[in-house]
């Protein structure tokens, strides 16, 4: 094997249903998008075994639910201490299937093992009501109990934290889950698996269902229209989600959805430039670009375009670019062909349309996956990237005149997602955070994502809240006890 681990035990290649990793018929490779290699084969679980794996999900369920809050949160902590001891083969094997940065990959698996702190923390804080009934001789009680089995869709630009994102509240709230990671990154989802094993996470309560895009459809179907699964969780495209969520209309489930984004930056007349060209480098060029929260869009006010445009230029050109486990690039390779080509015609289309090119425009002299992270000026609405999510190292800098016009076009899409803007003034501050109808807003930050914030989005970016005190309510039931005592 060309991976090589200080714990191998985390290199592991096959399904994890019932708490052992189980053969499969077939395998799919999974490739490093730095070199394009394989790296692993992994097996494509079947349609039987996503089955098999429901049903135990279910049996573990009905002891895992009758588990105290104590106990649960007592071993997501012992998985929690697991995974910051494996940080780096998990980083390691991350950046092998995922292409980001090693710092990078490290600094997702601390974030990812934060959410698995905080809700061991929070399993302790389920908290019930009792309630001032309207009537004599009656008392109204409310308990909150875990809503069952959960079925958790996953993607690849975050591999470790979107699954414990949704997987830690899940299990935390005695619900037990089936996870289907996304084809690219299963070896992180797995290694996750192997540590839940080593901290005693019971037989079927954390299931991973490996499988390759055709089969993922197939896997996804089963797990939707399964009676027993209750809850669909889901990070992906807004176009899948849509799919999914019509899959589950016939067994009415509940359903998490984190979908696409298409974030603005707004950069007002009164904000430090040299913070907001931070904010925007970090919010636009992590993950190169490949994040739902990644700036889409740059408005600028007209009288300091060209400053931010210039000082802009000079970050944008200085980002090193190369393979994330060989150098210490900041900017990995894309995750396959397809999100390069769509940077290409993104960048191509706002040429055609007018724009100027500051920095990059072209594949990397690396070649392969590799693209040049670009920054271009007097973007307009009519282009590709005003419109489609890039989800790739493409800065697009919009000007504009007066707060109203920025407000608008910022809220003119069909996605909520996250939002960001810069401004020193605090009346302004207020009134442009309330204005914008996104779930989450950045203001003189670029980055905001933690455990104890709500993320999540409005309109066509979702549904529920990942994280936080909410969390955890998105996998628990509401029970109404009235009880007669006269
Ligand atoms: P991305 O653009 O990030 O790849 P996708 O929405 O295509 O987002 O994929 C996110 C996750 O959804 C992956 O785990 C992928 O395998 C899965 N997926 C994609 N299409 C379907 C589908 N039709 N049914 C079930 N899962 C799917």
């Amino acid at each position: 094997s060309p991976i090589t681990l200080s714990n191998p035990a985390l290199l592991q290649t096959q399904p994890f249903i019932n708490g052992a990793f189980v053969p499969c018929n077939q395998t799919f490779p999974v490739d490093n998008p730095a070199t394009g290699a394989t790296i692993a084969e992994v097996g494509n679980a079947s349609v039987e075994q996503t089955s098999q794996a429901i049903e135990h999900a279910d049996q573990a369920f009905q002891s895992w639910k009758n588990t105290t809050a104590k106990s649960r949160a007592q071993l997501l902590r012992k998985w929690f201490d697991l995974i910051v001891a494996n940080t780096t083969d998990l980083a390691t094997l991350m950046t092998l299937e995922q292409g980001k940065p090693l710092a990078e990959a490290k600094g997702e698996v601390t974030y990812g093992a934060s959410f698995v702190e905080w809700f061991a923390e929070q399993a302790k804080r389920i908290e019930g009501s009792v309630l001032e009934s309207p009537q004599a001789g009656r008392e109204l009680l409310v308990l909150k109990q875990g809503i069952g089995v959960c079925a958790a869709i996953t993607p690849w630009n975050f591999p470790i934290a979107m699954i414990t994102r949704k997987v830690a509240p899940a299990l935390a709230a005695g619900c037990t889950v089936v996870i289907k990671p996304a084809e690219q990154t299963p070896l992180s989802a797995l290694a996750l698996a192997e540590l839940a094993r080593q901290a005693g996470i019971p037989p079927g309560v954390l299931n991973v269902i490996t499988a390759d895009s055709d089969r993922s459809i197939e896997v996804g179907k089963v797990l939707c229209e399964s009676d027993a699964v209750r809850k669909l969780t889901f990070t992906g495209s807004t176009e899948v989600g849509r799919i999914l969520m019509k899959q589950c209309a016939p067994t009415i489930k509940k359903l998490s959805l984190e979908l696409g984004g298409h974030a603005p930056f707004i950069v007002f007349e009164d904000a430090d430039l040299d913070k907001a060209v931070d904010g925007l480098m970090a919010s636009k060029f992590r993950n190169a670009g490949q994040t739902c929260v990644c700036t889409n869009r740059i408005y600028v006010h007209r009288s300091i375009q060209a400053a931010f445009a210039g000082k802009l230029q000079a970050k944008v050109a200085a980002l090193e670019v190369g393979d994330g486990l060989a150098t210490s690039a900041s900017v990995g390779p894309m995750i396959d062909e397809q999100a390069v080509a769509k940077v290409k015609r993104h960048v191509d289309d706002a040429v055609a349309k007018g724009a100027t090119v500051l920095a990059g425009g072209q594949s990397h002299a690396l070649g392969g996956r590799f693209f040049q992270p670009t920054l271009i000026n007097n973007a307009n609405h009519d282009m590709l990237v005003a419109q489609e999510e890039t989800f790739g190292p493409l800065a697009a800098v919009f000007p504009f005149d007066t707060e109203a016009e920025a407000i608008f076009n910022a809220n003119n899409t069909p996605y909520g997602l996250a939002a960001y803007f810069y401004t020193e003034n605090t009346a302004r501050t207020f009134r442009v955070a309330r204005a914008l109808d996104y779930g989450m807003v950045g203001i003189n930050v670029g980055v905001f994502s933690n455990e104890v914030g709500p993320f999540g989005g409005v309109k066509q970016s979702g549904l529920g809240r990942e994280g936080s005190v909410w969390g955890i309510e998105e996998f628990l039931e509401i029970k109404y006890l009235c009880i007669g005592v006269q």
